[in-house]
Order: C-alpha cells, then structure tokens, then sequence
C-alpha cells in the first residue's frame, strides 16, 4: 500500500508528465470507483473540456486540480495512474479511462479496485478536504502536538502513527521505521510518551520521510509506483521486512511482532518499554 513518499512520488510524476493535459472524452468501466458529488450529475459530462491545472497531495490523498473540477484520488492497495498512447491495448484491470487532445490517455489502474475517485465541484475543494479530518503531515508536526494529541488516547504507539486522523500519511512500513529511529518500542502507550520522545518522534518523522521522498518511496514485492517507476528506499529500511537480521545499531537480532493486528517489525534491545 503507497505511503506518503510513494504518493508525493506520484503526484510529482504526475505533474512533470501531465500538467496541462485536456480531457477530450472519459469511459469508466468499474462505476464504482468513482464517486461524484451531489452537484454534479454526470462524471463524463463533468470531465469532457476539463485541463489539468496541477495536482497536489494531502496525506495518501491526491488531489487532482481541474478547470472547474477537483478529484480527491486515494490509491488504496494497488491504484495506479498511466499515460499510455491512446491506441495502447487497454487491459482489463484499466477502470476509468480519460482521452486526452494530445493523443494520450490518463488512465486509472486497480487490480483490486479498492481505489477510489471523489469529483467535486471546485469551490467545493475546501470543503472536501476538510471532510476527509486528517492530521498534520509528518515533516511538519512539531513534538508538542503529537504530546498532546497522545494524551487523548489509550492505545498503543504503533497504531496511533497509522491512524490518519492524528497524523497524514504514514503506513505500516513508515511507522516501524520512525519507531526504530526514535528508540521507542512499538507497543508502548502514546500517552506514556514524555514530550522529550515526542521531539524525537517528529524529528524521526520529518527525517525519514523526506529521505524517503528523495529515493522516490519504497518498492517492495510488485509494487511500483503509480507511473511505473521504481523507488529506492527499500535499499534504506532498518527493521521492515529484516526479522531474524542483525540491528543496524546494536547488532541484536530483529525481531517481528503483531501490534493491533499489523505485522510490526522492531529490535527488542534498542527499543524497550518504560525506558
Ligand atoms: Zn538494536
């Protein structure tokens, strides 16, 4: 599942490949993948003249910028975005095709077809955000905050890190590597955490996650990213995906775990509970 740097990987794609690019016609072959607000009655008619102004991201949303419409895109599993020519075969896992006036289409990917398409009118962008309630992005949440935000929970470390509402953007790998750079085990509760832990925890975050973006993401197992490019960041991970392999700090072995039922990958000497 992208993460925030394999969404803002994808997002800068997308604005280097398809700025300015005009929408002659649209075919939808999943209808449920997109999901039209109540204003507009109809997705091709909404689409037909539309020129892509920019795109832009929020957490694992992008947020396409249209002439008069906006598109809140969320990937899921395995979304992808293509340009292809027009008259490229189209597979049957392609669900919303948009033929463009230069002779490309911008099509929308999905074997598991768990992404979704959100097109609203423009004043409503706003409003649209809003509604999806997400926290600050991690390269810019301060210590404070999250101390704060910790207080008002009960759970463990871990999922409060994947829980969007608290913070945008981080997913199962990210989390378990901000956990390891910050030395805090993954099951201790958020509101144990003293504000010093949660200094380092945003410093851990903004670290990380821009490192990352700078690899273009991570890719692990089939996954490339949504213009078909390969991230490096897999090259970079301490503890995803490294159970039974020596610590790159104190050579313990780590060690692989279930925390609120994700796969959670730590080592059990440098991060302890309580310390
Ligand atoms: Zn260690």
């Amino acid at each position: 599942m992208p993460e925030l740097p394999e969404v803002e990987t994808v997002k800068r794609g997308l604005n280097r490949l398809a700025q300015g690019i005009c929408v002659k016609d649209v075919t939808v072959t999943w209808p449920a993948i997109v999901q039209i607000s109540d204003e507009l009655t109809d997705f091709r008619q909404a689409m037909r003249g539309q020129t892509l102004q920019d795109v832009e991201r929020r957490g694992k949303f992008l947020i396409f910028n249209w002439s008069d419409v906006i598109w809140v895109s969320h990937l899921r599993m395995e979304g992808k975005y293509l340009l292809p020519e027009h008259k490229e075969v189209v597979d049957k896992y392609t669900h919303v095709i948009l033929e463009l006036e230069d002779g490309r289409d911008l099509r929308y990917r999905d074997v598991r077809k768990f992404g979704r398409i959100k097109c609203y009118p423009k004043q409503q962008k706003e409003a649209a955000i809003n509604a999806l309630h997400l926290g600050p992005e991690p390269q810019e949440v301060t210590g404070e905050e999250l101390f704060n935000a910790f207080q008002r929970t009960k759970r463990a470390i871990k999922p409060c890190l994947l829980d969007q509402h608290i913070i945008a953007g981080i997913g199962n790998i990210y989390a378990d590597e901000i956990l390891w750079e910050s030395q805090i085990h993954p099951e201790t509760l958020a509101a144990n955490l003293s504000e010093a832990q949660c200094v380092q925890l945003a410093a851990a975050m903004a670290t990380i996650i821009k490192r990352a973006i700078e690899k273009g993401g991570t890719t692990v197992r089939t996954y490339t990213n949504a213009l078909g490019e390969n991230g490096h960041y897999q090259d970079e991970l301490k503890v995803y995906g490294r159970e039974g392999l020596p610590c790159a700090r104190c050579h313990n072995t780590i060690e692989k775990i279930k925390v609120a039922q994700r796969g959670t990958h730590f080592c059990p000497y440098c991060q302890r509970i309580g310390e």
